[in-house]
């Protein structure tokens, strides 16, 4: 039989009425004839409150001590969406992670899916049930417990995708799919129908919270189609699929913000060979991932480096880079977490040519100064001040015309 995945987000199961209309959703679909493989996220906000929690309990908790906590959110959620489904007559059953056999490696709150075994689930599936499984978590080969990474439950529902073969991995979420922005943010955002791996891949890297960007690079490794739509409505969502010649017609296809991100800047280095490899090599030997580099011209044999780190990793940043600053005689080092990153995300900027001009001339419009850029293939970044964020994303939408047109909106309620 055809087996379908269906994500729930934490809205999605925000309280006791929105699980039962949950289950009812579940039961239709197991009714249409599909093996319904449920993943389920912890019940509405719960992993931030566990996670301020820890925090006042201890200063830098341990990451181990954090999963163990965290991950007990998704135990909650699935074992309620479960007694809401037998209530209503149909058979479910709920598994943690660990029971399912989700095995990871051992870097707590970030692991990585090592393997799936899926003899459990397709056994419980053979016997008509339907089976729901706790996001986000899984477990070592020493049988430690891990979560995947914020947003993980995405990343749990596509990998079942993949081992299940699943038709279709439905992520249920609070929006209608993916929007051309954070339509939060702009008012007018249009959903998608349609959006490639590769740019919903950029758009999760740079800041759009829809989906979790290692659950899209999962999916396009291993080709699992994935339908985001909304648990509150029926309506058809947006799909991901891989990228068709057609989709490069449109040249900005979304655009994102980045708030979580932060700038350390390396003052007064002395400029000679060997100096960025020196930092850079020290900084990812700490594993700290960098993100966009500038330096700037050499005055004086000095000269000065800055990068964006995400904001959470700026403390220990900053720790590494005083130490490397000490080492090799640079005068002083500067942080700053008052930056945000907003990005323009298209198949078609791999072919047109202009496009990051006239970005820079949205944000200078609205009087927005850049202070770094970073641009590939398919997307370009500014980092700009944070409280300019929201005003630069509908500049930014405006200017590329992705908004909804307003003529249409007058024919239609005509
Ligand atoms: P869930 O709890 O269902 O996993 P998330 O909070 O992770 O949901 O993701 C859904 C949110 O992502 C939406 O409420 C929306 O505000 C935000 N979002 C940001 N950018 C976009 C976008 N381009 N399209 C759709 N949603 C977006
Ligand atoms: N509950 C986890 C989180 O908030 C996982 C998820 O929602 O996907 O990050
Ligand atoms: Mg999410």
């Amino acid at each position: 039989m055809a087996v379908i995945i269906q994500k729930y987000g934490g809205s999605s199961v925000a309280n006791p009425e929105r699980i039962k209309v949950v289950a009812g959703r579940v039961i239709e679909t197991k009714k249409a004839g599909y093996d319904t493989v449920v993943v389920l996220s912890a019940i509405g906000n719960t992993t931030d409150e566990l996670i301020k929690l820890a925090h006042r309990i201890a200063d830098s908790p341990s990451h181990r001590e954090i999963d163990v906590l965290i991950s007990t959110g998704e135990q909650v959620s699935v074992a309620l969406l479960a007694m809401a489904v037998n209530s209503l007559g149909c058979e479910a059953i709920s598994f943690t992670g660990p029971q399912i056999g989700i095995v990871t490696d051992n870097v707590h709150t970030r692991a990585r899916i090592v393997k799936i075994e899926p003899e459990k689930i397709v056994n419980e599936l053979s016997l008509g049930r339907i089976v729901i499984v706790a996001g986000f978590q899984g477990i070592t080969q020493d049988s430690e417990i891990t979560t995947l990474g914020r947003g993980g439950s995405d990343l749990t529902a596509v990998a079942l995708g993949a081992v299940l073969k699943a038709e279709v991995v439905e992520i249920y979420t609070d929006v209608e799919g993916v929007y051309t922005a954070d339509p939060r943010v702009a008012k007018d955002a249009r959903k998608l129908p349609v959006i490639s791996y590769d740019e919903m891949l950029e758009m999760a890297s740079l800041g759009t919270q829809v989906m979790q960007s290692r659950a899209v690079e999962f999916a396009k490794r291993f080709d699992v189609p994935v339908h985001v739509r909304s648990s509150f409505s029926k309506d058809t969502g947006t799909l991901i699929r891989e990228e068709a010649k057609s989709m490069e017609k449109i040249v900005v296809r979304g655009v994102t913000v980045d708030k979580n991100d932060a700038k350390v800047s390396l003052l007064g280095i002395p400029d000679r060979p060997g100096i960025a490899a020196l930092i850079f090599k020290r900084l990812a030997d700490e594993d700290i991932n960098i993100d966009i580099i500038v330096q700037n011209a050499s005055e004086g044999g000095k000269s000065d480096i800055s990068f964006t780190v995400m904001g959470d990793e700026l403390k220990r940043t900053v720790e590494v880079t005083e130490k490397i600053a000490k080492d090799i005689g640079a005068k002083r080092v500067s942080s700053d977490k008052d930056i945000a990153k907003v990005s323009i995300v298209g198949l078609g900027m791999r072919s047109h040519s202009g496009i990051a001009a006239k970005m820079f001339s949205a944000l200078a419009s609205e009087n927005i100064n850049i202070e770094m850029i970073s641009t590939s293939e398919i997307k370009t970044s500014c980092i700009i001040r944070e409280k300019l964020a929201n005003k630069a994303v509908r500049a930014l939408h405006a200017k590329f015309g992705l908004g909804k047109q307003r003529k249409a909106r007058r024919k239609r309620k005509k």
